[in-house]
């Protein structure tokens, strides 16, 4: 299960947006990208204007980043979209919206999606009361997802949710009984996706 590790921030930095993988803290003053949102490492402005591939490939890290996962998997979900009818971004998209640990995250069980990864590999999850450790499990309309009835687990999803106060998007319902519970009522289209992406550009970089 291979991750993404070193300083979250410089990643914001880098593709010059918020990517919010740090949790509440992204939503405060203290967000790194609020206050120097230049490129990361020495001379950036020396730095010229960025080439048409400079272009589409931050559009493609960009996404990677912000889930989570890295260059073979981004790959595997790329082939998926393609393989699938219709719009290949919005295809993409959705089924990177639908990851497990995306799906805790956007519940707001888990502060962040590094969180909710953790919160899915430590077997805190169950799916449709079956216990599920892999945070790139794809849901389905119809799955509940509910966090383990113990109380490390319920207190750790109640006190993210109290916490990061996030407002579950459309093609989610949460309930804040005990133990908190949510359900994926459809498949999330391009109005559900968190950031503002640019599909059109990943398409034609994974294209070639
Ligand atoms: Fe990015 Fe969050 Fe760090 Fe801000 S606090 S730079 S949004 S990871």
């Amino acid at each position: 299960m291979a991750r993404e590790t070193g300083p979250v921030c410089r990643m914001c930095r880098r593709e010059g947006a918020k990517l919010f993988l740090k949790g509440t803290r992204c939503d405060t003053p203290k967000c790194a990208f609020e206050r120097r949102e230049s490129p990361p490492g020495m001379n950036t402005f020396r730095r010229g204007k960025q080439t048409d591939y400079a272009i589409h490939l931050r559009e493609k890290q960009k996404v990677k980043r912000h889930y989570g996962v890295l260059e073979r998997q981004f790959r595997k979900y790329f082939k998926r979209a393609e393989a699938v009818k219709g719009n290949t971004g919005e295809v993409l998209m959705s089924l990177l919206e639908r990851r497990l640990d995306n799906v805790v995250c956007r519940f707001g069980f888990g502060q962040s999606r590094a969180q909710a990864r953790m919160i899915v590999s430590h077997g805190h999850v169950l799916v449709n009361g079956r216990r599920v450790n892999v945070p790139s499990f794809m849901t389905r309309p119809g799955d509940v997802i509910q966090i383990k009835d113990r109380p490390k687990s319920v207190q750790l999803a109640q006190a993210n949710v109290e916490e990061t106060g996030r407002e579950v998007p459309e093609f989610l319902s949460r309930s804040d009984g005990s133990p908190p519970t949510g359900q994926v009522l459809r498949l999330p289209e391009s109005a559900d996706v968190s950031i503002p992406v640019q599909t059109q550009l990943i398409v034609e970089l994974c294209s070639k």
